[in-house]
């Protein structure tokens, strides 16, 4: 019986995996290897690791983690989670059953980008979602913005602040009020209500976006919000109280509503970062720790 199993080993997971190995945990890290973030080249923001290929930032954290002899590694896609008692199964992809006392839950989101001709290839290398993440690098360039409702009036608001020369299109799919006309002519923010026919691009460049009659509008980046879901199926087949969009909800050591199973990062954050998703990592580890010393003590 291992005192944790942690389901992904990104940053979230080896965060938690790191508390857990200095606080002697009998931990397994469960990964199949599938970052949300293995398109980009180079992760921004992190203190002391801004702009590392994401990469090498997951193999600087494994090698640290691996320093703690009570942690293992295993590389398979875990398929089921099974609660009995107090206690879990975990089955994986390579056949294994491993027993716990404590699943930590950091599986990530799905991301599923928007049907628009010719984005394959451009995800995270000219086409992104996050001005915080990506934002700088393009400060001053020519951006564009694209969203089936209004809610890209937020990244529009976010790059704004970095760039003059903003472009937001609709797509056709939804019409901006009066007001929010209003305030992006004000803001020197240019509307296109056209359908989009498809994002031209050279490699892994986009540099224009060709409309349904046939203009092209030249950009050097296009920022999207892509319709995330949860990676994972049995973070739903166990039960965890979901919110509105899709994400788990935790308290802040990480507690879903199901005794036991704690979740961490990206499938229960609003703010997707490597260093939040590294703090709640964190966060979990030491509420799952907690429990444990606590339910010995007992
Ligand atoms: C294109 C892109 C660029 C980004 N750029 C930045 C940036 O510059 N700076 C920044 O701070 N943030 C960036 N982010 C956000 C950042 O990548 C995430 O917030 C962070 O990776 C979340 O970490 P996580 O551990 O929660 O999830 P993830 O990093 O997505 O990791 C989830 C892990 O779980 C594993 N997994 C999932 N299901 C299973 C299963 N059933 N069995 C076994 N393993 C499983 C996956 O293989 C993966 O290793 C970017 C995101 C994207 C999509």
């Amino acid at each position: 019986m291992l005192d944790v199993v942690i389901i992904g080993g990104s940053s979230a997971g080896l965060s938690a995996a790191l508390v857990l190995g200095r606080s002697l945990r009998e931990t397994v890290v469960i990964d199949d290897q599938q970052p949300c973030n293995r398109f980009s080249h180079a992760s921004h923001g992190f203190l002391t690791r801004d702009g590392t290929p994401p990469a090498d930032l997951l193999a600087l954290a494994r090698e640290q983690v691996r320093q703690y002899p009570s942690v293992a590694f295993k590389t398979a896609t875990a398929l089921h989670v099974e609660k009995s008692g107090t206690d879990f199964a975990i089955t994986s992809s390579d056949g294994s059953q491993l027993e716990a006392r404590i699943v930590l839950l950091a599986t990530g989101l799905h991301d599923e980008l928007p049907a628009l001709a010719g984005i394959d290839g451009l995800w995270g290398k000219s086409v992104f979602h996050c001005p915080y993440c990506d934002g700088y690098e393009v400060r001053g360039k020519t951006v564009a913005v694209y969203g089936a409702d209004d809610t890209a009036l937020h990244q529009v608001k976010l790059l704004r602040n970095l760039t003059a020369n903003l472009t937001l299109y609709t797509g056709s799919l939804w019409t901006p009020t009066v007001t929010q006309r209003d305030q992006l002519m004000r803001a020197g923010v240019r509307l296109v209500e056209q359908p989009i026919a498809a994002l031209e691009s050279t490699d892994t460049q986009i540099h224009g976006i060709r409309l349904a009659d046939g203009t092209v509008i030249a950009c050097d980046a296009l920022f999207i919000r892509p319709k995330t879901t949860q990676r994972a199926p049995f973070v739903r087949e166990l039960g965890c109280t979901l919110n509105a969009n899709d994400l788990v909800q935790v308290d802040l050591r990480g507690c879903t509503s199901i005794d036991g199973v704690y979740a961490a990062g990206d499938l229960a954050s609003p703010m997707r970062s490597v260093v939040i998703a590294v703090a709640q990592g964190a966060a979990a580890a030491y509420g799952i720790n907690a429990e444990l010393c606590e339910r010995d003590f007992a």
